[in-house]
Formats: structure tokens, sequence, C-alpha cells
């Protein structure tokens, strides 16, 4: 199944959606960005993950086009920011977000955070925009069960991916299987604990065994877990080395070892207390 950077999950309507991407939040719109997302196509990666409020959606732009790749090969995806949810602001933020990457279409369209009050509408929206052959595939991010409920109880099309944070220290099980049962795809944000606690005595103990980095280790464990990964760098090694995931498994005991660290420790909001 993952085999290769060029393996993918195919999600619920038959899109396939590559297990690995490139994370680009924090990274700044201009040579920095063009930069990484050039390092990583060349490097092999089909993915990019950005999003509307991240500010580099041209930066990623422009370095698609620079890069040469195809279109059909490549998988982007963006996401619609809290302040454009609702129905029509949501059509509206898709096109600008479309203008801004140079696209004519994106693969995968998120609502960011499941605003109050407002996430329903924006569902609809992205219903729409999937209906009228706009995006190839729509989802959410930060979706706990019961938001993934509250949608599922009246929409046309159920969710095909959830992108939630997801790391050793928040495993998030009760979430994974939900997303398994309902085939909707569940993907890692902060998959690197946003570089933290890469130095965890397990992870130290399996990078040592392994011959890989900590890094790896973990990205590794996503995949093992069913879990589709869009680690973040603008260093052009450690892009390569968040990549290099396929050529070895890790043992039922070892994965086993990595679930012992969960602490449910958010680095990012929580889904259900957040005020913007
Ligand atoms: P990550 O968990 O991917 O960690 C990124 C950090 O780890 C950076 O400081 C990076 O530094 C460092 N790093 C990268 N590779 C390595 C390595 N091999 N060894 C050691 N350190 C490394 O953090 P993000 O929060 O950026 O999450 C990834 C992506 O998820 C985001 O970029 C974004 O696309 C998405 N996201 C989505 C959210 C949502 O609400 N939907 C919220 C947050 C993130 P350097 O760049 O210098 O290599």
């Amino acid at each position: 199944m993952t085999t290769s950077l060029q393996s993918a999950t195919t999600l619920h309507n038959g899109v396939n959606m590559p297990w690995v991407g490139l994370g680009v939040w924090k990274v700044d719109n201009g040579r920095e960005v063009e930069q990484a997302v050039q390092w990583a196509i060349a490097a092999g990666y089909k993915s990019i993950d950005t999003a509307a409020v991240y500010g580099n959606e041209e930066g990623v732009g422009r370095a698609l086009k620079q890069s040469g790749a195809s279109r059909e090969q490549l998988f982007i995806t963006t996401k619609v920011w809290n302040s454009d949810q609702g129905y029509d602001s949501t059509l509206a933020a898709y096109e600008e977000s479309c203008r801004k990457l140079g696209l004519d279409y994106v693969d995968l369209y998120l609502v960011h955070w499941p605003v109050k009050g407002k996430y329903k509408e924006t569902w609809r929206a992205l219903e729409k925009l999937y209906k009228d052959g706009k995006v190839r595939a729509i989802g959410v991010s930060n979706f706990q069960i019961h938001h993934l409920q509250d949608v599922m109880a009246d929409c046309e099309v159920v969710p095909m991916v959830n992108q939630v944070e997801y790391h050793p220290l928040l495993q998030q099980r009760e979430l994974l299987a939900f997303c398994k049962e309902h085939r909707i795809q569940m993907e890692a944000w902060s998959p690197l604990m946003q570089g933290n606690s890469l130095d965890h005595p397990v992870l130290r103990e399996l990078a040592a065994k392994y011959g890989r980095t900590p890094a790896q280790i973990v990205l590794r464990w996503d995949l093992q877990n069913g879990v589709v990964t869009i680690p973040k760098s603008v260093n052009e090694s450690r892009i390569r080395e968040n990549a290099d995931l396929f050529g070895f498994e890790l043992s039922a005991e070892d994965m086993d070892k990595i679930a012992s660290m969960n602490q449910n420790k958010r680095f990012g909001p929580d889904p259900d207390n957040f005020n913007f």
C-alpha cells in the first residue's frame, strides 16, 4: 500500500490522495515558499497543503508553475478561513484561492475550523462546489466526532477527509476509529509536534534501532496507522528526509511503544474551545 512517495489512499469518491505531502504553514509567501515547494516537487512530493490564512497561496502557485510539474500529477489542498465561512462567502473564497494559486481547481478544499453556527452552511457551499465539478474532493479540518456527526446528520456528501492535529503525544484513537468506520480519511497536521519532543527517549531508541531519524519514525508511524501526513519544512535536506519513509517498516511491538507515548497533549488550539 504505502510503498513509495507516489503511493496514495483512495478517498470515498475514488480520488487518489498521496499519503505524504508538504505543509507550508508559517512559510513566507516569497522565496521561502517557492524554494520549499520546488525542493519538495524535485524530491518527488505530489501534494502541497496550504490555506487562505497562511497568506502564501500565490507563492505556492508560482512555485508550481516554475516546477513544470503537470497539473494532473499534483494534489493541492487549501482551506476556507473562519472569517469567510457561510454559504456565499465560502463560494467567493474558493474562487479567490484558485485565483491566487493560479489554478482552475484545487484537489481538496477543507473547512479550516468548525466555527459554531457557521460550519454547516459552509459545508453546503463545499457540496455545491463539489457537485458543480469545481473541486475534486471536499473535507473538514479540526472536526471532533460530534462535529462530524452534526454535518453527517443531513449532508449530501460525507466529508472525504478530516485534517486534525495528530502525533505520538496526541493520538486521537476514538476520532481515528470513527473516521475509519465512515471512510473519512484522517490527515495529520503538526505530525512532527512542530519540532518539539523529537528527542523523546522512545523515538531516539527506535531511530537508532532502524537507522532512521526520529522524524522518520514518527511519519512512518502515521502511515502504518493509515493517516495521511503533511510535515512542514523549509530545509531541503529535511524535506527529502521527511519523504524517505518507504524503505522500512515498524514492527507491531514498536508501534505499541509509540502508542504508549500518548498524553492527549495539544500544541495547537482545542477544536471545542477556540476563539478565532
Ligand atoms: P510540523 O509538525 O510539520 O513541524 C514543523 C517543524 O519541525 C518546523 O519547525 C521544521 O523546521 C521542523 N522539522 C521539519 N522536519 C524536521 C526533521 N526531519 N527533523 C527535525 N525537525 C524538523 O508542524 P506544522 O505545524 O507546520 O504542521 C504541518 C502542516 O500541517 C502545516 O505546515 C500545515 O500545512 C498543516 N497545519 C494545519 C492546521 C489546521 O488547522 N488544519 C494547523 C497546523 C498545521 P524547518 O522548517 O526548519 O525544517
